[in-house]
């Protein structure tokens, strides 16, 4: 998308007058994943900050943005130096991404306000935030009310972004001191097979088409476990797979379980029940494999393959040279 009013030079670094902003972090210019859902939870206003800020500013489309080129920004020095800017926005959302739980807590800290972390929905009004959170790996869900200024981490695939949108990008210039602070390292990628389900770009997920029978269903899952990590993607399932022991928990998509909303979304042996269909956000490639071409996961993918799951997935792992 094109950005029709880009004001340059530096934008007065006066607090922010909006009850409601998204904060985000940029890396290289990639959005972190719950990016646009945080944007749309804050009324599609939103501050970038980090490296490539301009270049997300396009991709994302806010109404209103503001953003900060802070390269190799220390998070306690990003925290100071960006509390006056957001010191009056009454609720500061962040993506619960790895960056956006890292700085939330510190940010909190040093506005001197409350943490509400892993939110699924917030609000705000004159009075204060309302905000559920989600607990227990997504099986309790707890309301609660703060009433003061508060800054909140989104669940990612916890709703639906808005569309992009040709607003307003101001830039913003944040003088970051350096003093004593967190010191990175190195930035590790996460491990496709073990990495959070919600943050996945790619998932392979498998149901009970893919099991030929109990017996079958440990080495079934084995290779669909290598076959995604050769794909750089993670597992996930349905619940009548975690519900039988051959997938755990926290690999279960849907209302149930974990909330996605990955690029791409293999389905091997999956019937699309609505249970698990409303856990997949809106991912932008959908393949389902299955025997019944009718079925709902074929009905909503881009491609369906009408074949058996197991040979397939045998089949791709052949091709791929991946043993379990
Ligand atoms: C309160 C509640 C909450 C729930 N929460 C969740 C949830 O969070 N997540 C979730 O996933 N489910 C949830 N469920 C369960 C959900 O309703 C479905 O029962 C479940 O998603 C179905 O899983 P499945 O697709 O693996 O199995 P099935 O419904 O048994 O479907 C199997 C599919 O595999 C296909 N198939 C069969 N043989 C082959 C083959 N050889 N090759 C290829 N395809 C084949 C079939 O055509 C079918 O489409 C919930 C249910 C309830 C009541």
């Amino acid at each position: 998308m094109s950005v029709t009013s880009t004001h340059r030079g530096t934008h007065p670094v006066e607090a922010l007058q909006v009850s409601r902003l998204a904060v985000v972090i940029v890396r290289a210019g990639v959005l972190p994943v719950g990016a646009a859902e945080a944007v749309a939870e804050a009324g599609n206003r939103v501050l970038l900050v980090g490296s490539g800020t301009q270049a997300a500013a396009g991709e994302l489309g806010a109404a209103r943005t503001w953003h900060a080129e802070t390269v190799g920004a220390a998070p306690a020095g990003l925290a100071a130096a960006m509390a006056p800017l957001v010191r009056d926005v009454r609720m500061l959302v962040l993506p619960a991404s790895p960056d956006g739980r890292d700085f939330a807590p510190r940010l909190a800290a040093e506005l001197d306000r409350p943490l509400l972390a892993w939110a699924t929905q917030a609000t705000v009004d004159d009075e204060g935030t309302t905000a559920s959170l989600s607990r227990l790996d997504g099986r309790l869900e707890v309301d609660v009310r703060c009433d003061q200024p508060c800054v909140v981490t989104l669940v990612p695939g916890a709703r639906n972004p808005l569309p992009p949108s040709n607003g307003e990008v101001f830039e913003v210039v944040l003088d970051v001191a350096h003093g004593v602070d967190a010191e990175r390292l190195a930035v590790l990628e996460p491990d496709p097979e073990t990495m959070d389900l919600a943050e996945a770009a790619r998932v392979v997920g498998g149901g009970a088409g893919l099991v030929r029978d109990d017996a079958d269903a440990p080495e079934a899952f084995a290779l669909l476990r290598a076959v995604a990590a050769r794909l750089g993607a993670t597992t996930g399932a349905t619940r009548v797979i975690t519900d039988a022991g051959w997938m755990r928990h926290d690999r279960q998509i849907g209302t149930t379980g974990v909330s996605i909303s990955p690029d791409l979304y293999i389905a091997f042996g999956v019937a699309g029940a609505s249970q698990h269909t409303g856990g997949l956000g809106n991912p932008k490639h959908v393949v389902s494999v299955n025997t019944d071409p009718s079925c709902p996961m074929t009905a909503m993918a881009d491609l369906g393959l009408v074949t058996d799951a197991r040979a397939l997935l045998d089949e791709l792992a052949d091709r791929l040279g991946v043993t379990p």
